[in-house]
């Protein structure tokens, strides 16, 4: 079978693309090992934070993302519980207060919407969080998603439109013709003849790189959530606390642990989150479980008494620079890489999907790409390992 353009990984990253791709008219095939969101978009929250980022490539790539969400809610007939809810960051001592206010001064100089919260706000806004934080700054831009929901609604889309979805379906190898160019796949079911491969594989993506003689620097980077049984409204925006700003843009590979608690549609509130870079070790561990409820209790003194449901690991795309990789790699002409979005894929994939459609498209992107374009790494990855 031939298609115009054949998507590795159905993740919120590969079935953006197939969505956007689709409705341009483009015979699409989007080619899953597993189901769909079986890989880290179905093991990760839905946050879609603006308040995470700094100001530059990323925080751009969000501020999109963040609007283009909003577009999609209102027109993809489907319920994937989008909350524009806001964020609250929360400062535990006065020096990190100090890294807020003046995170909060930065953002608000970019024009994202923010604001430090007096104490009597802050707890009108969060009644059950604890008395005695040092301060706390709000994001009201800040919105949820439930991601499998979110990503089953644009593969349901991109099927009407024509997209063929391969679910259960290994990509083994990935061809290329004299010149280097893609030119088709084999997978457990058959083969397909492409000239346009888009390796949307998540933390995976050097594995799939691989199948083409590439090298791309994609780690997955492991973290734990802690689900709560279904309770009353106890927490009512996502609340984290400031320091998760230093383990999202740290590279350490040791265990980092930051508080993050959110609330969902169905009453269970979602704790987090821990960052580890240990390959793809699947265990769950006691002592980062132990951790992060200790610190959501210590946020919220309310959820002593809660059970929790269950506890589970997700890992995200680690990219050595903390941007993703967005764009065609020039020794493979037609292979593309939509990856490496860490722990930011839910909020930024729909954005990340419709700039690398525009690209593929000749048309000029929204956003200028060139940050995330993924030849940028000078010690030469990617790389051409043929
Ligand atoms: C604990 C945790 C919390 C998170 N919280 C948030 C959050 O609140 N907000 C946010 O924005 N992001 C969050 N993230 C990050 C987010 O989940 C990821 O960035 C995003 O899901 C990545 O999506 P993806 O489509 O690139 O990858 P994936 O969803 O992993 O999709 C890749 C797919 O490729 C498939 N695949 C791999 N190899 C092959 C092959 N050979 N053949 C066929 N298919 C293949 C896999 O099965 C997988 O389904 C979190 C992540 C974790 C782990």
């Amino acid at each position: 079978m031939y298609v115009d353009a054949a998507i590795i990984g159905a993740g919120i990253v590969g079935t953006s693309c197939a969505f956007f791709l689709t409705r341009a008219g483009l015979k699409v095939a989007l080619i899953e090992r597993g189901g769909i969101a079986g890989g880290t978009s179905g093991s990760g929250e839905g946050n879609i934070l603006v308040s995470d980022k700094v100001p530059g490539p990323e925080l751009e790539l969000a501020r999109a993302g963040r609007a283009l969400w909003q577009t999609l809610a209102q027109e993809l007939s489907a319920d994937f519980e989008f909350e524009p809810k806001g964020g609250i960051v929360v400062a535990e001592n006065d020096s990190q207060y100090r890294a807020l206010q003046a995170h909060n001064l930065a953002m608000r100089e970019v024009g994202i919407e923010t604001r430090i919260l007096s104490t009597a706000e802050l707890y009108e806004l969060e009644p059950l969080l604890a008395r005695d934080v040092a301060g706390a700054a709000y994001f009201p831009q800040d919105a949820q998603v439930q991601p499998m929901l979110a990503v089953a609604a644009l593969v349901k889309h991109a099927q009407q439109d024509g997209a063929i979805l391969f679910d259960h379906t290994r990509v083994l190898a990935i061809e290329r013709n004299k010149q280097g160019a893609i030119c088709g796949l084999r997978t457990e079911q058959g083969s397909l003849t492409t000239p346009m491969i888009i390796n949307a594989a998540g933390p995976w993506s050097a594995q799939v790189a691989a199948l083409a003689g590439l090298d791309v620097p994609i780690q997955p980077r492991k973290g734990h959530i802690v689900v709560t049984e279904p309770l009353p409204l106890l927490v009512r925006h996502k609340v984290y606390e400031a320091t998760y700003f230093d383990t999202v843009n740290s590279g350490e590979a040791d265990l980092q642990i930051a508080s993050v608690v959110e609330g969902t549609k169905s009453g269970t509130i979602l704790l987090g989150s821990s960052r580890q870079l240990v390959g793809f070790d699947p265990t769950v561990e006691a002592r980062v479980i132990r951790a992060i409820i200790q610190k959501a209790v210590r946020y919220f003194p309310v959820l002593a008494s809660a059970h929790a449901l269950r506890a589970y690991v997700g890992f995200r795309p680690f990219s050595p620079d903390h941007l993703p990789l967005i764009g065609e790699v020039t020794q493979a002409p037609g292979f593309y890489l939509n990856t490496g979005h860490e722990g930011a894929g839910i909020g930024l994939g729909p954005i990340s999907g419709k700039l690398l459609s525009q690209l593929i498209l000749g048309q000029t992107p929204d956003l200028d790409l060139t940050p995330f374009q993924p030849m940028r790494f000078k010690d030469g990855t990617v790389t051409h390992s043929l």
